[in-house]
């Protein structure tokens, strides 16, 4: 961490920190936060998601820049999905079933599939200069901070056994900036309210457009 961050040209980020104001002005980033900031709001008091309310223009969601630091690599970063658009849920294999029509099972749309789509869920740290956060991604942004490679890939590295490349894609995906937009939602669980964050907006970052 302090490796990396020792090679970052700190005049290039000196833009964040006075982005909020910046774009309080020109409206180009609404909302826009540090992680610090963010992590501030909640540490305060979770129930504020309530608060707040949890939709788009909200308090429940964040616009920031930052790091992807760390994808977290286990054998949870894909699920197989339903190859239905509209539905993507979690199919269950239904190798060995008697009377199964397909090979995989969506409960939601009550149908079997011959197909079925490897998608990304993954745990990632983010961080900027003030604090960092664990951060969810989906699909199409989970493939964004992989640089493209896609869940697919990984499954069938790792089913060949090449847990060098999935490790390399892995580390591939860490020290690059974007621009994400973070949604915090509140979770409650015996008692505790958990907060979540997961990334429902990515754009590549760019310092040079943020500090026109
Ligand atoms: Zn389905």
């Amino acid at each position: 961490m302090l490796d990396w961050w020792s090679q970052v040209d700190k005049s290039m980020l000196k833009p964040i920190n006075t982005r909020c104001a910046n774009d309080a002005a020109s409206n180009k980033l609404e909302n826009g936060r540090l992680v610090c900031e963010m992590n501030d709001i909640f540490a305060s008091d979770p129930k504020i998601l309530q608060a707040m309310g949890n939709n788009p223009s909200g308090g429940g969601y964040f616009n920031i820049s930052a790091y992807v630091t760390y994808v977290k690599n286990d054998d949870k970063v894909f699920y197989l999905a339903c190859p239905e658009d509209n539905c993507r849920r979690k199919v269950v294999d239904n190798d060995g079933m008697i009377d199964a029509t397909g090979k995989y099972r969506c409960e939601h749309c009550n149908r079997n599939y011959e197909t079925c789509v490897p998608t990304f869920m993954l745990l990632a740290k983010i961080a900027d200069f003030s604090d960092s956060v664990y951060v969810n991604f989906y699909r199409q942004q989970a493939e964004l901070i992989m640089g493209g490679v896609t869940a697919e890939k990984i499954k069938e590295l790792k089913e060949q056994g090449e847990s060098a490349q999935v490790n390399d894609a892995f580390c591939d995906a860490q020290f690059k900036p974007f621009t994400f937009t973070v949604k915090a939602t509140a979770r409650s669980f015996q008692d505790e309210t958990r907060l979540n964050f997961s990334c429902t907006k990515i754009i590549p970052h760019s310092f040079t457009a943020e500090n026109k």
